[in-house]
């Protein structure tokens, strides 16, 4: 593959943004070259500047649940467009989303819209604080909550990748309120609540975590969050930015079967446009500005671009009665693929897959938390995955990164990613 034209454009890049990029995952620093830069893309392809394709299993990191351009988002978004772009006043589509996301998700009574993942997290941690008069968090090591100061403590994804997971910037003082927890370990949260007893507000989780690969919750370890912060009177908040809208229509807490007390939503609930939001019951959410005193606002929240898109997207996955069953069918068609590949090839190996959650970790040891995630090996990775942009195939430049399955992806293009996998292996 030449890559001429993205190379160029991001000598250019580098001039006048950070890193040549706007967001650190995006650039190729752990495995080494140059980003590529995406002119456009289409169901389950994305192509380069330099007219190069791929098969694409970032896909936005997530939103792209159903491919790119997927038509009623794009058409819904046109439309919207040509009569006016933001108003600042409130508009009929951001109560329409509301009702349906309400009616999907199990638990939830009323949802505030804001711009991000980041946003969703950052203000569903200041509304726990304000609810429970608490000050302090318990956050899993690995897991990824946005980019806000509490929450850079042992981050996952891009902040493991660059080597700053607790970054310069945030302050001591932040920094003691987030109690840090092993994924998976329910004695570490048992023996964290006991020695900090009455202060802990909330505890939150990626319900299956993504950033630090894809990790399932072991049996029961949900059910049992549950059950201590009932005990104790902390609110359970599930971060379903990655999850919502894509392990169920009623995310994570439908497939478990477990009720948090405030969800975040980002990535799919905007369709690939930039959304986040925070829902809960009425009782939690009646603390928020303007009902209540736990201020949160937003001159662009719930833009109406961006309302149409997320609506769009919602309402095609709501009627779509086995868009997630397909979904899980592909994903377990690629694991098993994959699994029977890497084997034949002698690669150390283990994979971990949710619903269309998805990745390998190059180890032989179960992957249950950072610590084992982090014991992949990274110059396997690195070759790993330099190999597949060559064959085609585009996956998040990072070990630390689930690949997102999307329903554009045919059964044709998952045998040529298989047989990708293949040849790349065959003389790793
Ligand atoms: C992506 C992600 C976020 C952050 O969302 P942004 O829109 O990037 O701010 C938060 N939590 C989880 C679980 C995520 O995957």
């Amino acid at each position: 593959m030449l890559y001429k034209r993205s190379s160029a454009l991001f000598k250019q890049a580098e001039q006048v943004i950070p890193g040549g990029v706007n967001s650190p995952v995006r650039a190729f620093k752990g495995v080494g070259g140059t980003p590529i830069f995406a002119k456009s893309a289409k169901g389950a392809y994305v192509f380069d500047e330099d007219e190069n394709r791929y098969i694409d299993y970032i896909n936005s990191w997530g939103p792209m649940i159903l491919g790119h351009a997927f038509d009623p988002v794009v058409d819904a978004v046109i439309e919207k467009a040509k009569q006016g772009t933001s108003f600042g006043m409130p508009t009929e589509i951001e109560t329409k989303i509301a009702e349906l996301a309400v009616s999907m998700v199990p638990n939830i009574d009323k949802i505030r819209f804001v711009n991000s993942g980041t946003e969703a997290c950052m203000s569903a941690v200041r509304l726990a604080r304000g609810f429970t008069k608490k000050d302090k968090i318990i956050k899993f090591a690995g897991c990824y909550h946005g980019h806000s100061d509490a929450f850079l403590i042992q981050a996952g994804s891009g902040a493991i990748t660059f080597g700053t997971p607790n970054s310069p910037g945030v302050t001591q003082g932040t920094a003691k309120d987030t109690l840090l927890a092993r994924y998976n370990d329910i004695e570490h949260v048992k023996q964290l609540i006991e020695t900090n007893k009455a202060e802990i507000a909330c505890i939150i989780i990626e319900p299956v975590a993504g950033n630090m690969g894809c990790i399932p919750p072991k049996n029961d370890f949900l059910k049992a969050l549950r059950e201590l912060c009932d005990m104790h009177n902390i609110l359970l908040v599930f971060d379903e930015v990655m999850t919502g809208f894509r392990l169920a229509k009623g995310g994570a807490q439908q497939l478990f079967d477990i009720n948090a007390d405030i969800v975040c939503f980002g990535k799919v609930i905007g369709g690939g446009l930039p959304v986040g939001a925070f829902a809960a019951r009425n009782e939690i959410m009646s603390h928020l500005a303007p009902l209540g005193p736990v201020y949160q606002a937003g001159t662009l929240s719930g833009n109406p671009l961006a309302m149409a898109a997320g609506l769009a997207m919602l309402t095609t996955l709501n009627n779509d009665t086995e868009v997630f069953e397909r979904l899980a069918k592909k994903t377990e068609y690629l694991h098993k693929g994959c699994a029977e590949t890497l084997k034949k090839n002698n690669i150390e190996h283990t994979i971990n897959r949710v619903g269309s959650m998805i990745s390998i970790h190059f180890t032989a040891d179960e992957v249950v938390d950072f610590e084992t995630s982090a014991k992949g090996n990274n110059d396997t990775f690195k070759a790993f995955f330099h190999g597949m942009l060559n064959e085609g195939v585009y996956i998040a430049p990072s070990a630390f990164e689930t690949w997102f399955i999307s329903d554009a992806l045919s059964y044709d293009d998952l045998d040529k990613t298989i047989a990708a996998v293949n040849k790349v292996t065959q003389n790793l």
